[in-house]
């Protein structure tokens, strides 16, 4: 790969940010990317297009590296890996190989964020010691249903778009309802539900509840058949009266639906991270391949349109790669910038996520243009990094919900909003 880039990579961040221990973490990852996931980019997808053996035999060489766990406090026997910037640069790093690898494992660290944050010491006792173990065990945060994502996600929808119960009977939460489209649904472990009490109780009626699996009443449907990301699993789940001890909901009424939003901000700040680890991974392949192909007698990225199209990548990737860098080191420090759930916090997670998914998606359009019909094809990975960003601009709110949600944070934008026209004429029909 000798001269293809002068691009200095460890450069690419400020190391300030990140902690030594956090920092060698990061490396171990590059080089696990760069060493096992580079090499077999389509032997991973085609396992996941069959029996996913070999996506399992990867992911347990991640256990002994204490990756399936390290989010965990030290306390409950991780390496208290808790920072977004930290998570986030290693989102990037595994998306530049395979962004669904990472999806699977990630389930666990999404999932588990909550009762970390809530200090839930009965769900900590009884299922970090699981993350531990010899053999894989993982998470799912449960939120999206059938009637769509986005109504759970809308902070003004104040939970009235959760249709998935929980009610109280005793000791033990009785949980009614369904999900679509976790990661990890049908074979994580533990999940994370996001229920409603009562949609009469707005904010204080959100519920989050952790269900281990197998469990009565709990049920799987299909695997969905996606364009990319085949590392990960998504499915749909039914809950028929399955009852869960008390203790296993996150926190309690007001507190719950805080930190629902908390993860919703933090998994947009990893997903603007994902998407630029995506471009990033088809900007290496297009560097390559412009430097060998020649068009016209010379290399194509020596042709003055060509350069301008790798700059303009390079532009969109440094600048997202900064705007994350930027919303991470805000969420971590809520102590200086507010609370991580606050509307504020949204809005600049969602300009990252918002703007890195525009740029991820128009840049890996580019690179294939750069090489032609071999963009096309399997050989170069570049429509397998075409494929896989799609998906990342439509999760977590989506282009249009994202959008909103930047406007929230910078007037008091309200989906809802009624005037005296709109009611005249709402009266009138
Ligand atoms: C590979 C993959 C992994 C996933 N992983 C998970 C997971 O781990 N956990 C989980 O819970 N879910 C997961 N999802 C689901 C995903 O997060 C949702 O699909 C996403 O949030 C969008 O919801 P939806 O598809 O129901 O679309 P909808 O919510 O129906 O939205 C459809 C369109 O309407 C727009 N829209 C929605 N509301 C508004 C509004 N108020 N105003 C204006 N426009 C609006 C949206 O932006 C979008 O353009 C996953 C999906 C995939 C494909």
């Amino acid at each position: 790969m000798e001269g293809v880039t002068l691009e200095i990579k460890e450069n690419r961040f400020i190391k300030d940010f990140i902690s030594e221990q956090d920092q060698m973490f990061i490396e171990m990852v590059r080089g696990f990317v760069d060493e096992v996931i580079m090499p077999i980019r389509r032997e991973i997808e085609q396992s996941g297009r069959s029996d996913f053996k070999l996506i399992e035999d990867l992911q347990r060489k991640l256990i002994p590296l204490g990756f399936l766990s390290g989010f965990l406090p030290e306390e409950h026997g991780g390496m208290g890996i808790d920072s977004a910037l930290t998570i986030s640069i290693l989102a990037e790093e595994f998306a530049r190989g395979d962004a669904s690898f990472f999806c699977s494992v990630a389930g666990g660290w999404w999932g588990m964020r909550p009762a970390i944050f809530a200090e839930n010491k009965a769900v900590l006792d009884e299922f970090a010691p699981r993350f531990l173990g010899e053999d894989l065990y993982v998470a799912c945060f449960a939120m999206t249903e059938p009637s769509g994502g986005c109504n759970i996600e809308n902070m003004d929808m104040h939970g009235l778009g959760i249709k998935t119960r929980a009610r109280l009977d005793g000791d033990e939460w009785v949980i009614n309802g369904s999900k679509v489209w976790p990661t990890n649904s049908g074979i994580a472990d533990l999940y994370l539900v996001v229920c409603n009490t009562d949609p009469d109780l707005g904010d204080d009626g959100i519920a989050m509840i952790y269900v281990p699996a197998p469990i009565d009443g709990f049920s799987f449907g299909r695997f969905e058949d996606k364009a990319g990301f085949r590392a990960s699993r998504e499915g749909d789940f039914y809950f028929d009266n399955v009852r869960v001890p008390r203790e296993y909901r996150v926190a309690g009424p007001g507190r719950d639906a805080e930190l629902l939003h908390d993860n919703i901000v933090f998994a947009r700040i990893f997903s603007s991270a994902w998407a630029v680890g995506i471009a990033q991974g088809a900007f290496d392949e297009v560097l390559a391949f412009t430097r060998d192909k020649l068009a016209a007698g010379k290399p194509i990225r020596q042709h003055t349109i060509a350069a301008g199209m790798l700059a303009d990548m390079a532009i969109g990737i440094q600048v997202g790669r900064d705007a994350y860098v930027n919303a991470a080191y805000l969420y971590d420090h809520p102590e200086i910038y507010g609370p991580r759930h606050s509307k504020q916090m949204l809005s600049r997670a969602s300009i990252a996520k918002v703007f890195c998914c525009d740029m991820a998606v128009a840049a890996t359009n580019r690179a294939m243009e750069l090489m032609g019909s071999y963009g096309y094809v399997t050989d170069y990975h570049v429509e397998k990094y075409w494929r896989d960003v799609k998906i990342i601009q439509l999760w977590e709110g989506g282009a249009q919900l994202g959008r909103l949600d930047v406007a929230r944070g910078i007037y008091d934008y309200d989906q809802f909003h009624r005037n005296e026209i709109y009611e005249k004429l709402h009266l009138k029909k």
